[in-house]
């Protein structure tokens, strides 16, 4: 169904050309990943354990490779590109040691003995966007592998050579021929494919939040499992007694890292009003200094986004009031300099949508009570931040915002082994941690009479 070319962001060039498959070609993978999935469904746990440990070596070994191909394809930093592959590695090791301790239960009953075991789905469809490919992919298909099930991988149109060369890795890993499958090609052929495919048994989707809506009602048809990790609009809450210059430092690569193409992006700025001038002061300094260039550098915080399609939604927001902007190199690449807008109130555009972009809307709080009001005053609810140096106003503020992931006196939203998800229109369902292997699988009771 023929080939297309993956564009490099940095410098607009062809990287490589990518096969587009069509529904035929996933309708065979499909049913080959169904046929692999008799064999890797009976696998002894100990032995699939030693693959995904496996799996999680050579991914460590090729590290620099994955990474170099991330910058390259996806314009990401030299120091996030090293990271996102080691994230791969590490929740492979991690959920490596799920399948010698699925454990069912046994309860009591009469007559007999009862006990459930937890069950593989069967195959598994990984539907992952352009902004982390690395990182979202391993979230979906090591514990789906972990517990038994086959994998189908759709990258993103834009960003699919890491998840190619992970296939390829699996392979040299030992990972059985179908058990793990990338296909790429179009989210309304591939994507779209895996939700209507019967064989299919469960979507695990990250992206927008109105494609997420459309896969949730597909799935509906044939009552298929389904996670969904979408948008975001996440603040950050940057109280008067917080440690304001540890606050005002930290705020830039709270929203412009990844070029704000990040799902957890504190793209809405709230400052208590008493320290506004100060705070914003203390931001500027920060955001001028935030390194805007060439992402294979290692003193590189930010690249370009990703395509000139995203560059011309994220100038979109720019009419409203700038208050300063950080740089940004001229010439080829989707180079934007951060921003820091001005909202005129909480009905502004920049304050209520998902920008995916450098750009970071501000607006001044009264207190406590006004600041969760502002907050939660948004359809999404995926992460945040909460700068305080009052520990009981931490918790209660961490108890008032509607969102799945806070941190207090931190940006950091991501742990592999804690959970991760949204509130609200920013999913369903929690990836990682320790009860993500409860979305791979079904639980099934089994009473055995001792009649
Ligand atoms: P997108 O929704 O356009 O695409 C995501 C994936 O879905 C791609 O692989 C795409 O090909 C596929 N797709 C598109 N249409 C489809 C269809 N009809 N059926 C099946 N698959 C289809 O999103 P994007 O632009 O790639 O990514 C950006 C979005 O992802 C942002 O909104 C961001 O907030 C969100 N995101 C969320 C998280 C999270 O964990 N909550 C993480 C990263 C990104």
């Amino acid at each position: 169904m023929g080939s297309y070319s993956v564009i490099n962001p940095s410098t607009e060039t062809v990287v490589t050309d990518v096969h587009l498959h069509s529904e035929a070609e996933t309708d065979a993978l499909i049913a080959k990943a169904g046929s692999a999935y008799e064999s890797w469904r009976k696998v002894a746990p100990g032995e699939r354990a030693a693959l995904l440990r496996s799996f999680a070596s050579e991914v460590s070994k090729e590290r620099e490779a994955l990474a170099e191909l991330e910058i390259r394809n996806s314009g990401h930093t030299r120091g996030n590109a090293l990271w996102e592959a080691d994230n791969v590695a590490n929740v492979l090791n991690y959920y490596s040691a799920a399948p010698e301790r699925l454990f069912g239960r046994q309860i009591p009953v009469p007559s007999g003995i009862d006990v459930t075991f937890k069950e593989p789905l069967g195959v598994v469809g990984v539907i992952v966007p352009w902004n982390f490919p690395m990182p979202i992919a391993g979230w979906g298909f090591a514990p789906s592998l972990a517990a038994g099930n086959c994998v189908v991988l759709k990258p993103a149109e834009y960003t699919p050579l890491t998840a190619i060369k992970l296939g390829e890795i699996a392979k040299k890993a030992g990972i059985p021929d179908g058990v793990f499958t990338v296909i790429t090609g179009k989210g309304s052929v591939v994507g779209a494919r895996f939700v209507t495919h019967p064989a299919v048994r469960k979507i695990v989707f990250t992206g927008s939040t109105s494609v997420g809506r459309s896969i949730m009602a597909g799935c509906a048809d044939q009552v298929k499992r389904v996670t969904l990790e979408l948008g975001g609009k996440s603040a950050n809450i940057i109280f008067a007694d917080a440690d304001v210059d540890k606050a005002a430092a930290n705020a830039p690569g709270a929203v412009f890292d990844n070029a704000g193409q990040d799902c957890c992006a504190r793209s809405r700025l709230l400052v208590e009003k008493r320290i506004f001038d100060e705070f914003m002061a203390k931001f500027e300094v920060a955001v001028k200094k935030f390194r805007v260039e060439d992402p294979s550098l290692a003193s590189a915080e930010m690249g370009p986004l990703i395509s000139r399609k995203q560059f011309e939604t994220v100038t979109s927001y720019l009419e409203e009031r700038v208050a300063f902007t950080g740089s940004a190199p001229n010439g080829k690449g989707f180079w934007l300099a951060p921003h820091v807008l001005l909202a005129k109130d909480t009905s502004a555009r920049s304050w209520r949508e998902e920008i995916f972009g450098p750009v970071v809307s501000v607006l001044a709080f009264e207190d406590e009570a006004d600041a969760i009001r502002k907050a939660n005053d948004s359809e999404y609810g995926l992460s945040g931040s909460i700068w305080t140096r009052d520990l009981a106003r931490g918790l209660r503020v961490a108890r008032g915002v509607e969102s799945g992931n806070l941190s207090v006196n931190s940006n950091s939203s991501v742990r592999y082994w804690t959970p991760f998800g949204g509130f609200k229109q920013s999913g369903l369902g929690r990836e990682l941690g320790p009860d993500a292997l409860d979305a791979f699988t079904e639980v099934k009771n089994v009473f055995f009479s001792n009649e």
